[in-house]
């Protein structure tokens, strides 16, 4: 069996709400199905590990985020479009999603993006974004994962998202915000990237999504399945906490 080989991007820095339970998930469903897992972090000064085949960059508040992204904007840039390039997949979670892009502005400052997607982030005074969520995705299918499905989490975010007008929303908002709380559009995917505002974290409980990410990581065709009565539980109830 192949290793996935992930990097996450600033850990210690873009990890609210514990969103390093995504990386935990993915180690655990890898281990259960004897497909290796390395794990590398690169936090700010640290080089993006050239054979990742799954960047993740999790959220940070304002502050935490502003500290690394000129980080990511400036030195980790080349690293992270050439990883993508070669195939690599990207999952951004939050902060992550408005890192993703052209730029965050708060106030009078712009914090930089990596310009991997055309998304633009603005922290404007209204209310934060708050609540549990629930979004339709139809992705491409992979490892016989994909179609409609449900991705069901929780969201916390001041800025408000537009998204560039070729790119494509993640999903459609069953319940919740999602980019903007107006346009019905949550997260952003273009190929192998992939950013949502679902917290949760989202993996625990979208265990399905995990898979897919791993098949579409590593070119799989399938995957052996697995009991997932806990996280079909775990879905469900995430489902239910969005009254979806
Ligand atoms: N700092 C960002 C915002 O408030 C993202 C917060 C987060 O990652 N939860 O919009």
């Amino acid at each position: 069996m192949p290793t996935l080989k992930v990097c996450a991007l600033y850990p210690e820095l873009m990890n609210i709400y514990a969103d390093r339970g995504n990386l935990l998930l993915l180690e655990r469903r890898c281990a259960w199905r004897d497909i290796g897992f390395e794990l590398v972090g690169a936090g700010i000064g640290d080089p993006v590990a050239q054979d990742a085949d799954l960047l993740y960059l999790g959220g940070g508040q304002d502050r935490d985020q502003r500290l690394c992204a000129h980080d990511l904007a400036e030195a980790k840039r080349d690293a992270v479009h050439a990883a993508v390039d070669r195939g690599a997949v990207m999952l951004a979670v939050c902060g992550g999603l408005q890192l993703l892009g052209d730029s965050y502005e708060l106030g009078d400052e712009r914090v930089p993006g990596v310009g991997l997607v055309d998304l633009h982030t603005v922290r404007g005074d209204g209310p934060r974004l708050i609540g549990n969520v629930a979004i339709e995705v139809d992705l491409p299918e992979a490892a016989g994962i994909g179609g409609r499905r449900v991705l069901a989490g929780f969201e916390n975010h001041g800025g408000r998202t537009r998204l560039g007008a070729a790119e494509q929303p993640l999903g459609r908002v069953l319940k919740g915000h999602g980019n903007d709380g107006q346009s019905g559009f949550e997260g952003v995917v273009r190929g192998n990237v992939i950013g949502t505002y679902l917290h949760g974290p989202l993996l625990p409980k979208n265990a399905w999504f995990a898979d897919w990410l791993v098949a579409r990581a590593l070119g799989l065709d399938e995957l052996p399945p697995l009991d997932d009565a806990l996280e079909d539980a775990a879905h469900a109830a995430a489902r239910r906490a969005a009254g979806v």
